[in-house]
């Protein structure tokens, strides 16, 4: 029973697709709807089994809810994968197929980009269905997310350096990016004009070389990022990096990057606490994508309101951080709390 997995955490639905003719193996996964449609990327990913898919996909369609109830959008939280190696399996037919599945939800999911799924990818796919956002074309068009998600890590990075080390700004801080892809890139650009330190690792070559060439960064290997000599670490890759064994090896003494699920599970929130590290809760200080999505999938895309929204997840950390050093609890169990907050009197009405 698909209720029976830890991750399960009462989803709405949760949809299993196999097309033989293309191939497409995927799930579709909506954990609430309470807010409005499910919003929440498309990940493609050569999963090594189905059951870690499953996982993921459910870790983080319940962030999605966290997400938009944080960030006060009237959307509420999904996700879906497609099993597939993007650089090999992604072809029109594939996610043509895919598009038809999200038709059949009937708008109560809206797909968008997530890791291996571009702009030109979510504009393939409005070729056969109306529920994804994050396109380039169209009255409302809201574009690349990431933009909007590195500029809202940085803000986030600040206020998190102002809390932790009394500072104003990252200048002359060592910060470690992990992962130089759409989000990671765009922030360690940022963070390189601000005049921060920059330590990097990726898997790709490429990017490695881009970061070294415009930033001067010091690489080191994508194994060993999280034990550098850091001020701050800032995750841009996939998601369970924070565990017994990384935090054990860690110096940075904040945590705050675009990553979603960075936590293994609930309780790395505590071993960073113990450990005196301040964690910037992922689906705060990432929210700056699916707010940009939102004006798209709403069907009104401002992007001064958008802006104003970004500007405001700095505000938001804040308030979290003041009131987990009141209640001597972690950043994300008080993030949960205020999402919570959001959703659970909308629930009860109905
Ligand atoms: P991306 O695919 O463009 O980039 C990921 C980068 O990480 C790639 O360069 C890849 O080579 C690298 N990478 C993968 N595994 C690695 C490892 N073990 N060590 C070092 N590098 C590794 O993805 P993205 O859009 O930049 O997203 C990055 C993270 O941020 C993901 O967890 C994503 O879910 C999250 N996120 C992204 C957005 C957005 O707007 N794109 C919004 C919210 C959250």
């Amino acid at each position: 029973m698909i209720s029976n997995n830890p991750n399960f955490d009462n989803h709405e639905r949760v949809l299993f697709i196999n097309d033989a003719p293309t191939g497409l193996k995927a799930i579709i996964a909506i954990h609430s709807t309470t807010l409005g449609a499910a919003v929440g990327g498309i990940r493609i990913w050569p999963y090594d089994n189905d059951a870690d898919a499953l996982d993921d996909v459910l870790k983080l369609s319940r962030g999605m809810t966290l997400k938009t109830a944080i960030a006060d959008l009237p959307l509420g939280g999904g996700k879906s994968v497609i099993i597939a190696d993007p650089k090999i399996h992604k072809t029109p037919q594939l996610l043509h197929a895919f598009g038809r599945a999200i038709n059949d939800l009937g708008g109560s999911y809206i797909g968008g980009e997530d890791v291996g799924m571009t702009v030109a990818d979510v504009v393939e796919m409005q070729k056969v269905t109306k529920f994804v956002a994050g396109s380039s074309q169209g009255e409302n068009a809201s574009g690349d997310p990431s933009l909007q998600t590195a500029h809202g890590v940085y803000l986030g990075i600040q206020a998190a350096v102002a809390q932790r080390f009394g500072r104003d700004g990252v200048a002359g801080l060592s910060v470690g990016v992990q992962g130089l892809g759409n989000v990671g890139m765009r922030l360690a650009r940022q963070l390189h004009a601000n005049g921060a330190r920059l330590v990097v690792a990726d898997l790709d070559a490429a990017h490695i070389e881009e970061a070294v060439r415009e930033f001067g960064a010091e690489v080191v290997e994508p194994v060993a990022i999280h034990g550098a000599d850091l001020d701050v670490f800032a995750p841009c890759a996939m998601g369970g990096i924070l565990n017994a064994a990384s935090i054990s090896e860690m110096k940075a003494k904040v945590v705050a990057g675009s990553a979603n699920n960075q936590l293994q599970d609930f309780t790395d929130g505590q071993r960073l606490k113990r450990a005196g590290i301040l964690y910037a809760p992922d689906y705060v200080i990432n929210g700056g994508g699916v707010i940009n999505v939102a004006g798209e999938a709403l069907s009104k895309y401002d992007p001064a309101a958008i802006n104003a929204k970004v500007r405001n997840i700095p505000r938001i950390l804040n308030q979290i951080f003041e009131r987990a050093h009141r209640r001597n609890l972690t950043p994300g169990e008080v993030a949960d709390q205020m999402a919570m907050e959001r959703l659970e009197p909308l629930a009860r009405s109905a």
